[in-house]
């Protein structure tokens, strides 16, 4: 049985809520525009802003510049900030996911190079994991890192790697052993300097000319042997046993949340009819149920554990609800969205145009319930 046990939030919680929602209320009295979650345009003196506060790598232990505070310390962080459209993407990744890899399978040497600096804010990662023929069938990647003294020779592709064009490294797979019948086995994580010679970052821009990810191309790029990840050949172990931090947050479901919240600004004095009222109602109530699925896997985080199979359906059902939202939002404002209008029309336009990608980053719908699907038949010793 897949389980969520409640999980209120304690008095340090509570407190740490109010500090970051008081914080984000005062930066956007400064007039700054809310956006749109992970999809916010970078902005590198906001996140040195929020690490100064000691809410950027709030969980890497102290030793390596961290604060060693707790998952639903950071989920707690997240969740205001999303909430108050702040512009998070530029730390992102490392803060979410990078420092947690660095963790497990890093060596003191990059521990101590990568951690602070992350925490800091002061370098910036990237997935470079899928390319053109490989994203939902990740262990047929191509791109290959060859031995050489001293380091590897990586040649390849990646494509849709979000923000490789401010990010310094991305974490990328690669194979170093030959490709055989079991194709998990031979990959390896090289982090890779996004400014080394033969690194090249080239834009894909979506509908509205928005700049989110790239294509990246290596061509004989010299990869130290100082920044291989882990154990060469782990590659996809090691990629997958952090599933649980990637698919499980608030990112996954509260994206939209400034449209809601516009809409709520916008309709708070009016006289709503019945039928507003309770497509509003049950927003709200499926806010709170993945709300609470979130809480839950990260204080199972906390306590060591890994529950990639919960952080699957947080996604699947997620980001379904975000689409829903904002199909929701346009059935009740009723109007043509218009791109340049107030703040509600704005974020909805970059909301209807980058929603089709919810369901997509990450791990594909389908292929989430596939993942849930075997867990409980296989493990749960329940058919469907
Ligand atoms: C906004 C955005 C940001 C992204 N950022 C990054 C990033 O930073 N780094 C990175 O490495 N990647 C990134 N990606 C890539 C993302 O991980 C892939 O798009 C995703 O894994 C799907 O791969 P694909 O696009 O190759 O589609 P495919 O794998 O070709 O899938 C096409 C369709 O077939 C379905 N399908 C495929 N296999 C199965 C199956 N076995 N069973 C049922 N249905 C299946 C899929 O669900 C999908 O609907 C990003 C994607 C988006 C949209």
């Amino acid at each position: 049985m897949i389980n969520f046990p409640s999980s209120p939030l304690d008095d340090a919680e509570l407190a740490l809520r109010d500090e970051v929602r008081a914080f984000m209320v005062d930066y956007r009295k400064q007039g700054h525009p809310a956006q749109l979650g992970i999809n916010a345009e970078p902005n590198i003196e906001f996140s040195k802003e929020i690490s100064r506060r000691g809410w950027v790598g709030m969980s890497v232990p102290t030793e390596y510049g961290g604060h060693g505070r707790t998952a639903v310390d950071r989920f707690i962080v997240v969740e205001e900030m999303l909430a108050a459209g702040a512009p998070i993407s530029a730390h992102w990744v490392g803060d979410r996911q990078t420092a947690q890899m660095l963790l497990k399978f890093g060596t003191e040497e990059q521990k101590h190079r990568f951690l602070p600096a992350i925490v800091n804010s002061e370098v910036f990662f990237c997935l470079g994991m899928s390319e053109p023929d490989s994203g939902s069938d990740l262990a047929s990647v191509r791109t290959r890192a060859t031995k050489t003294e001293g380091g590897w020779i990586l040649n390849g592709q990646k494509v849709w790697t979000s923000g490789a064009h401010y990010a310094d490294f991305a974490v990328s797979l690669c194979r170093t052993q030959p490709l055989t019948e079991r194709k998990h086995i031979g990959l390896s994580q090289l982090i890779v300097d996004l400014k080394a010679e033969g690194v090249t970052v080239a834009p894909i821009r979506l509908l509205n000319g928005a700049h989110h990810f790239n294509e990246v191309f290596f061509d004989d790029v010299f990869v130290a042997d100082e920044m291989l990840l882990g154990e060469p050949g782990d590659g996809w172990r090691q990629v997958t046993s952090e599933l649980a931090h990637e698919r499980s947050g608030p990112d996954r479901f509260l994206s939209v949340m400034p449209i809601v919240q516009r809409l709520y600004d916008e309709l708070k004095e009016a006289k709503l009819d019945g039928a507003v009222r309770a497509e509003l109602g049950l927003l709200f109530a499926r806010y709170m149920t993945f709300r609470t699925m979130s809480l839950s896997i990260a204080r199972r985080l906390d306590q060591g554990e890994l529950p990639a199979v919960e952080a699957a359906l947080v996604k699947d059902m997620g980001t379904q609800f975000e689409n829903d939202a904002i199909n929701a939002v346009r059935r009740i404002i009723d109007r043509q969205v218009d791109p340049v209008g107030d703040e509600l029309d704005a974020l909805l336009a970059d909301a209807i145009v980058t929603a089709p990608t919810f369901t997509l980053r990450g791990g594909t719908n389908e292929v989430l319930r596939t993942v849930i699907a075997k867990d409980l038949i296989r493990n749960r010793g329940r058919a469907a």
